[in-house]
């Protein structure tokens, strides 16, 4: 395993595991949206973003095709990081509420964002056998942050189901039945083992176009499953 959570992305955004998955994020890459007619784009894997110490994790689903994909860091020049960031910013954890590309001077507080699935799918679906065969990355990564980790927000239902077995894997225990996602949904993970530290797992609808521009999710509720995370992370005062 990595050593550090800079060689864990660097070793992310080399892996070349799923042929789909491969073959789709270099051919968008490729071809472009006509708007970015006159840029590089990533098209290659997307590594989590933010401190190696952080207290709060915000788990998204995968990169998107003309986001991410296109400058190469979490939700990164689209819609959807319009509004995390701006939520994140609005709540003291990020240093500016846009995010638009690499150098752009953007800083996570406390806070690194991640998905279970690193690579642009199409349609915006993973299939099962590319979320299983990306879960070593988050497992990884979640070794990595357990020392300092104290919550996660996980945005939308595939990354709740696809989070769940990797928490259970790295340290916590999942009460049966199984936790249900939902927007504002809240549990506390006891640690399986001596020595560890609970951990505070939170719902929240994703940023998508899909929920933001229908109104199924406002900026204010981002907000407030921010704010509730930071705190019960520690990152804000009780
Ligand atoms: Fe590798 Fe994950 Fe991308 Fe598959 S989705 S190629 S496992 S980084």
């Amino acid at each position: 395993m990595p050593a550090s959570l800079g060689q864990l992305d660097a070793a992310i955004s080399e892996c070349r595991s799923c042929p789909r998955l491969v073959s789709w994020r270099e051919q968008v890459a490729r071809e472009k949206r006509a708007a970015y007619a006159d840029q590089v784009y990533w098209g290659r894997p997307v590594p989590g973003f933010g401190p190696a110490d952080a207290a709060l994790l915000v788990v998204g689903l995968a990169p998107a095709a003309h986001g991410a994909n296109r400058t190469g860091r979490m939700f990164t020049g689209d819609r959807s990081g319009d509004v995390l960031y701006a939520a994140l910013h609005a709540e003291g954890l990020a240093s500016q509420p846009t995010a638009t590309h690499l150098g752009d001077g953007l800083t996570l507080y406390g806070t690194r964002i991640t998905s279970p699935v690193h690579c642009a799918p199409p349609a915006n679906k993973p299939e099962p056998a590319e979320r299983d065969a990306c879960r070593r990355w988050l497992l990884q990564e979640l070794a990595l942050l357990t020392p300092t980790l104290r919550a996660v927000v996980v945005l939308g239902g595939f990354g709740w189901q696809a989070l769940l077995p990797v928490l259970a894997e790295s340290g916590w225990t999942i009460p049966r039945p199984r936790p249900v996602f939902g927007h504002g949904a809240h549990v506390e993970l006891a640690p399986s083992g001596p020595g560890g530290r609970p951990l505070h797992l939170l719902g929240c609808y994703h940023v998508s176009q899909q929920n933001t521009f229908t109104g199924r999710l406002t900026p204010a509720m981002v907000r407030a499953v921010l704010a509730n995370a930071a705190r019960l992370a520690g990152l804000r005062p009780e």
